[in-house]
């Protein structure tokens, strides 16, 4: 038995056995083939083998995520089959006596360096990164057969299991089964970042920053994944696991504990009514917005659509979701976010450059408003769901009003040409999310053109205290009750109800316990956060009383001059309640 300490990026607590992703030294030697029909021989048995692994891939796929996300490994099996592909390969070992696999190497390169050379234009160089990507992966995959070395591969695992890796993205928990994953332990990551926001929508236990947890946990090993305290026990003792099991069941009896809070509005003490609503990223988190009863989605995160799949959606595919979710919600209010690709989202078939800052660079409405075409499909889709319930889209990563005016004209432009061409629309509102700390400062001049405003304190926070919010390394700066988070905070909600608008908060300071009280000191309106939160929050608030928490606020606005300040007043606060 032996203990890491990591922290909590997910609740809940899960017992199954480590399945580590590790991408595996997969260099060869390079000899002469000494046997031509033996390396040959190996070279086929290789490619069968691959072949029937992809296919058990494809048919596991098909069967959790759908036919097409299928399709990908259909068009690997082919290219391990293509005669041209093969009978290069073997012609390199015949011809000059390389080993399978440099043969295999040499060629994939060769395959690769084709297909650039034949691009000539921008649509051609996206399907070339996707082939060339393919190319990569069989590559790997043969090359794995050949050398006896096992790949990970999540698709294949078919028993319950926590997955260990250094650093898990928003696209691998998007192709995660979670019929087998339990949990996830990672050596890197923080709690804003997107992979951790998708885990506690999925409601699966998950530790980051768990220091040379690939070093110290083999596969197989039986794991306890604590996503309360933040401590993974390996290989526990028989009366850990009898304990652990017990911490499950009092996990679970909150839980329902907390469902009397279900079917309620939500109130302060006081009486003062704000409203708590879901952040979702696709129509598969619909059932959890019903579940927890949230009182509308006050961040659909729609780039989710993108991710994992292996083509951009067409206007139809889009409208499909969006109408699905209009419809879900009969009435109450939903909230779209623009595409906001860029930094640790990337979506295939539309890879961005590399960029010193990706943080600073090309992501969220700069992205669409350099890719018009992209933006304007996007914009479509959404305004023909409006038909069916009045919705409201807000642009990721706004920076200046310029940019808000510049996406609000095409918007403006493409409702004028449908609506001409007789295309049903309903009410839509447009706003901005505020994340960038110039949109902050210039949150009085938003307020007079926006219908709605969501603050977006995770990149907020990241902007202003400029400390990334997925390097652990600053973890210590990126303080999300820094009094300078709070006096921007406060700026932007006085702002907006100056001119009679609502503020709702979507980051992740939203769901924090410690944070509420503060919120609704400064007079937030809406409060959107991952479902599973939604009813802990809504009981949090029916115990706080708005007056004594504006008090304590103002308090803290004046005089606090540290994030340790703040905490002890928020814990003081909390302490009385
Ligand atoms: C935010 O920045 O707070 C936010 C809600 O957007 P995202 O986490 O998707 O960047
Ligand atoms: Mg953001």
């Amino acid at each position: 038995m032996h203990k890491i300490e990591g922290i909590s990026a997910s609740e809940g607590i899960a017992i199954a056995k480590a399945y580590k992703i590790v991408e595996p030294d997969l260099s060869f030697k390079d000899h002469p083939a000494s046997d031509k029909d033996k390396e040959i021989g190996r070279l086929h048995e290789a490619l069968t083998a691959s072949i029937e692994e992809l296919t058990t891939i494809k048919a596991n796929i098909v069967d959790n995520l759908g036919e097409k996300e299928g399709l990908v490994f259909q068009s690997h099996i082919q290219m391990l089959s293509d005669p041209e592909f093969i009978s290069s390969i073997e012609q390199l070992i015949l011809d000059k006596n390389f080993c399978a696999e440099k043969a295999l190497d040499v060629t994939s390169n060769n395959f690769i360096h084709l297909f650039k050379s034949n691009v000539t234009n921008v649509w051609m160089k996206a399907q070339i990164r996707e082939r060339t990507s393919d190319v990569i992966d069989i590559k790997r995959r043969v090359l794995g057969h050949l050398l006896n070395i096992k790949l990970p591969d999540l698709s294949l695992v078919d028993k319950p299991v926590i997955v260990v890796a250094k650093d898990i993205t928003p696209s691998d928990i998007a192709q995660l089964n979670g019929k087998y994953v339990k949990g996830i332990v990672a050596e890197f990551g923080a709690q804003t970042s997107h992979s951790s926001i998708m885990a506690r929508t999925l409601k699966l236990p998950m530790i980051l920053r768990a220091k040379d947890a690939i070093k110290e946990i083999r596969n197989d090993d039986e794991l306890i994944v604590d996503g309360l305290s933040g401590t993974i026990v390996i290989n526990p003792t028989r009366l850990q696991v009898i304990d652990y099991h017990q911490r499950i069941k009092a996990f679970n009896v909150e839980m329902k504990k907390l469902q009397g809070f279900k079917e309620k509005l939500t109130t302060t003490e006081d009486n003062r009514h704000v409203s708590v609503e879901a952040n979702i990223g696709n129509d598969n988190d619909l059932k959890s917005v019903t579940d927890s009863s949230a009182e509308g989605i006050g961040l659909y995160r729609t780039e989710f659509l993108f991710l994992g799949q292996n083509h951009i959606p067409s206007e139809q595919e889009q409208f499909e979701s969006y109408r699905k979710a209009v419809f879900h919600m009969k009435g109450r209010p939903i909230v779209f976010r623009t595409l906001d690709i860029g930094n640790d989202k990337q979506i295939n078939g539309l890879k961005l450059t590399n960029e010193p800052n990706p943080a600073l660079g090309i992501r969220g409405l700069r992205l669409s408003l350099g890719s018009e075409e992209l933006f304007r499909t996007q914009l479509r889709a959404l305004i023909r769901a409006s038909s069916y319930g009045e919705i409201s889209i807000i642009f990721p990563m706004v920076s200046t009003i310029d940019e808000y005016r510049r996406a609000r004209s095409i918007y403006d432009e493409e409702r004028a040409a449908m609506k001409k061409d007789g295309q049903n629309m309903g009410t839509v509102n447009l706003g901005v999310m505020i994340e960038v700390p110039s949109a902050a400062l210039l949150a009085d001049e938003f307020a007079k053109e926006v219908d709605v405003v969501s603050v977006g304190t995770n990149d907020l926070v990241q902007y202003l205290m400029a400390a990334d919010r997925m390097d652990g390394k600053v973890a210590g700066l990126y303080q999300q009750l820094n009094p300078a988070v709070i006096r921007t905070l406060k700026y932007i909600v006085d702002s907006f109800h100056t001119e009679g608008k609502s503020v709702s908060i979507c980051g992740e300071l939203a769901s924090m316990r410690i944070a509420i009280p503060l919120l609704i000191g400064l007079g937030v309106d809406s409060f959107s956060m991952n479902s599973e939160s939604i009813l802990k929050v809504r009981k949090l608030i029916s115990k706080i009383d708005s007056k004594y928490a504006k008090k304590i606020v103002d308090q803290i606005v004046r005089n606090a001059a540290t994030s340790d300040d703040v905490v002890k007043q928020l814990n003081n606060f909390l302490d009385k309640i």
